[in-house]
């Protein structure tokens, strides 16, 4: 899913705005530096001209412009990143384990097919294919990606908390 289509909580953490995010991958796949010029509070990239940040409206002259995003907020990314793939990832194997006990249930279920092997392993096959398939969309694509943005925004949010205290 991309940063676009998300939810977006107003929930006190200005971290990621869409265009530092897009800054941080760029940087992570080698094919931006980590300079430039950033929000001296949530570390959106900023125009030269800029005299407050487009995403949290923190003026400059309150709070200077930084020309490097800090390395404990890359890795906060990274962080929020895994924890919303590994939800998503468990979710996704869920359902593919809902269609393998739910297409065991129907053949067993159904008393044509308990006496008939080909029938049963070709409706098997295409619960386990077609069911399986949309179920990991489902479970994983929807619950679990819900699931997993509020889960790795909590820790954002702890995580941000600390980093602030420590940013003074
Ligand atoms: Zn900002």
């Amino acid at each position: 899913m991309s940063a676009e289509q998300r939810y977006r909580p107003d929930d006190g953490c200005p971290l990621f705005s869409e265009r530092l995010e897009a800054h941080i991958l760029a940087y992570t796949r080698g094919e931006l530096p980590n300079r430039g010029r950033f929000c001296g509070h949530c570390y959106t990239p900023l125009g030269p001209e800029s005299v407050a940040c487009p995403h949290c409206g923190t003026e400059m002259s309150a709070r200077a412009a930084v020309e490097q995003i800090p390395e404990p907020v890359i890795v906060m990314l990274r962080a929020q990143r895994s924890t919303e793939r590994t939800i998503v990832n468990t979710f996704a194997y869920l359902g593919l384990v809902v269609a393998i006990l739910g297409g065991l249930a129907v053949v067993l279920g159904v008393p044509y097919l308990r006496a008939h092997l080909l029938p049963a392993a070709t409706v098997y096959a295409l619960i386990l294919l077609v069911g399986g398939r949309v179920l990991a969309g489902v479970i994983g694509g929807y619950y679990g990606d819900r699931l997993g943005y509020e889960r790795a925004r909590r820790r954002l949010r702890t995580q941000w908390g600390a980093w602030l205290a420590e940013r003074g």
